[in-house]
């Protein structure tokens, strides 16, 4: 491996302290308890166990958190009533309703009924818009975390070429959108481009967020390249069950310039930013200055 390692893990602690330290000087000097509201409808096991993990690493920087676990039968109406609960509730600043949800309820409906200010995934319309045109929002988590590593790592991102592989609402776009926010020549690539492995070969920043094993190897990745793997999959070797990310990691080390693991990358980095976002939504909301450097 030649890359240098970008420490997801080591990255998000840096986050999260940086958010206890914000959280700390709020309780001690205005009173004020962040608070993160994350709601769970049905029993996926996967979401039960990022809301279990949302809501330890929530009390550990000293925030409030609110869970709400309802019935996978929950009508939307319920859910809804309780949303609007929470979107009064001051003691509230972020809501989270865990996706995805059963398919009897409208996952657009539910999130976009989350008080766009307390809407600390990012993922209402309201947010996607101001996201789109350049102006203060809630970014989505998982984008945000990705940003916030390249930023570190590059410093200015200012005129590189970005290329973002994958489309979706919660990571292709909004990243797209943030690096061109900064300044990247950005394209996005999906399953219908053409000649993938030659657009992603013009990358300085190459985002990986497709969902599919290993798919980019180190024959698509140009010489000195960031490699940012936003891919979880789960995949049987050697009879046993590995965390792979959409980046054959062996490969493109070779090749890139710095690259991030899987796991141990992007994924530590989302609950990070979860909670960041939680402490802007806190300070946005009391008219305090937002913590530089946790925002986009
Ligand atoms: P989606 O399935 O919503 O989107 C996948 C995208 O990849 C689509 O735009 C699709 O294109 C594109 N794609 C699929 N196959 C190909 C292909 N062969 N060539 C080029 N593009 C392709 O996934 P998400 O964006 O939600 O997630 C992507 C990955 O990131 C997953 O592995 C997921 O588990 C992971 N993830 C990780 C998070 C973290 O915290 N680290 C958080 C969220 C997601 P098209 O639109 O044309 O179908």
């Amino acid at each position: 491996m030649t890359a240098t390692l970008i420490d997801g893990k080591a990255f998000a602690a840096k986050v999260r302290a940086e958010v206890g330290k914000h959280v700390a000087t709020l309780k001690s000097e205005h009173g004020i308890v962040p608070g993160l509201a994350v709601v769970l409808v049905g029993e996926d096991p996967a979401s039960q166990v990022y809301v279990r993990n949302k809501g330890q690493q929530t009390l550990e920087v000293g925030m409030a958190s609110f869970e709400h676990k309802l019935d996978a039968s929950t009508a939307e109406a319920d859910l809804l009533a309780l949303i609007k609960t929470l979107n009064a509730d001051p003691k509230v600043h972020g809501i989270l309703v865990q996706l995805p949800l059963p398919k009897h309820l409208n996952s657009d409906l539910v999130i976009n009924s989350i008080d766009p200010a307390k809407d600390v995934d990012g993922f209402h319309i309201s947010n996607v818009g101001l996201l789109g045109t350049g102006q203060k929002s809630m970014v989505p988590c998982t984008p945000l975390g990705c940003l916030m590593m390249l930023r570190d790592h590059h410093g200015s991102l200012a005129g590189l070429e970005a290329v973002v592989v994958g489309r979706s609402n919660i990571v292709g776009k909004p990243m797209a959108q943030l690096l061109l926010n900064d300044s990247c020549t950005v394209t996005i690539a999906h399953s219908r481009t053409k000649d993938l492995g030659e657009v992603c070969r013009r990358a300085d920043i190459l985002v990986a967020a497709v969902g599919r094993p290993e798919m980019i190897t180190g024959e698509w990745v140009k010489p000195g390249a960031t490699v940012i793997d936003v891919g979880i999959n789960r995949i049987d070797r050697d009879g046993k069950t590995k965390l792979v990310g959409d980046v054959h990691f062996e490969s493109a080390a070779k090749i890139a310039g710095a690259i991030t693991p899987v796991p141990g990358g992007v994924g530590p980095m989302t609950i990070a930013c979860l909670l960041a976002n939680t402490l802007t939504a806190c300070c946005r909301a009391n008219g305090l200055p937002e913590p530089k450097g946790l925002t986009a």
